[in-house]
């Protein structure tokens, strides 16, 4: 039974050898428990705050125990009347092969009509911070152009459709020609830019957005976001949902650069979490599920193969490596 863990905090950007890789043994079930297998392990840009001490919203990670994660696992042995063997649920797990539950807040999932590891993208943590942070922060109205960077990524693709559902103009950044083809094939949107090959991000922008930018979500921060903030409009509304291009930083570089648009454009910066939605959870599932089935929301996934690669896959999202939502097989 493999379970990996921390084995120190990283410094700048994360390698393998802040991991450690260890045998423990199988669990035995008591009454009332069952015996999970994991099946698929989300990883996420958001587990490298957990990996230093710094206090955060989310305790750090203790050194030496296992890591833990969003996660889809197989019910193989149960002593809960709730679940049966066979039954896949939700979670949030350790990363270890084979683990025991109370059965608390474990989400039963069901793979007929959508893939099980949708329930950890676009049905998922990932799908439900797209969603919130739009609608409750961005508020976009039919018409009005968004923003999106970290467009191809699993919280930016669904952004990006769903403003499109909303009436939108719709760009997106990312980081590759692939992904920005699939941006605008795949996902349909108006414009996208790769922010790799693009010398003045500031004018691309304005170019893609002849009418200004109404909503920028910002998952990545830094100098992409500065570029983006020099094209916002009066009333404007930043979505400050993440900043992955800070997250390795070992100083993260400070000036003056919001105060200027946000005074002159009266616009609205707001940061959030998702879990600050927790009791619209439901609402929001119900919303993305009905997209989903009426096809006018889809989802990507990248898929990295085996428990041996949880931590590379990753270290893979700080090199841009996957496309939609990053999701390990086991
Ligand atoms: P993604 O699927 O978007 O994966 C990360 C992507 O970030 C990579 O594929 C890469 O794409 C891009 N990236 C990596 N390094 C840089 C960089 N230096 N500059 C610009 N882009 C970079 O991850 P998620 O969709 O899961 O998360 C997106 C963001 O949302 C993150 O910042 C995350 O922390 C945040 N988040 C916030 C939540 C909240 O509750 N507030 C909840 C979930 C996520 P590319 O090739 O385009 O560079």
């Amino acid at each position: 039974n493999k379970s990996i863990s921390l084995k120190s905090r990283p410094v700048g950007t994360p390698t393998l050898s802040n991991f450690e890789f260890k045998e423990v043994e199988k669990p035995q079930i008591k009454e009332g428990e069952v015996l999970l297998q994991l099946k698929f392990v989300s990883v996420d840009p958001y587990l490298r705050g957990r990996m230093s001490d710094a206090k955060s919203y989310i305790p750090p990670f203790e050194l030496d125990k296992a890591i833990s994660s969003g996660a889809i696992a197989e019910v193989v042995e149960s002593k809960n009347d709730n679940y049966k063997v066979g039954d896949f649920v939700s979670g949030h797990l350790d990363w270890q092969e084979y683990q025991v539950s109370e059965g608390k807040n474990l989400l039963k999932v069901d793979g007929a009509q959508v893939s099980l590891s949708a329930y950890l993208g676009v049905l998922g943590m990932t799908g439900l911070t797209a969603y919130f942070g739009l609608s409750e922060i961005g508020k976009p109205k039919e018409g009005e152009t968004i923003v999106v960077s970290g467009a191809a990524g699993a919280v930016g693709s669904v952004v990006g459709q769903i403003g499109k559902i909303l009436g939108c103009r719709v760009i997106g950044i990312a980081g590759t020609d692939e992904k920005v083809e699939m941006l605008k094939s795949k996902f349909g949107f108006d414009e996208a830019i790769n922010y790799n090959t693009t010398k003045d991000m500031q004018k691309a922008i304005a170019e893609a957005s002849p009418d200004g930018v109404d909503v920028y979500f910002d998952n990545v921060g830094g100098e992409i976001s500065d570029a983006v903030h020099a094209n916002i409009n009066r009333f404007g509304r930043v979505v400050v949902c993440g900043a992955i291009s800070m997250y390795n930083a070992t100083e993260v570089p400070m000036g003056p650069r919001v105060q200027g648009f946000l005074v002159k454009q009266s616009a609205l910066m707001q940061g959030f979490i998702v879990g600050n939605y927790q009791e619209k959870f439901p609402e929001g599932m119900k919303q993305l599920v009905t997209w989903l089935q009426e096809g006018k929301l889809t989802y990507e996934e990248t898929r990295v193969q085996g428990f041996d690669n949880i931590p590379n896959a990753f270290l893979q999202l700080f090199e841009g490596k996957n496309k939609g939502k990053m999701i390990v097989e086991i």
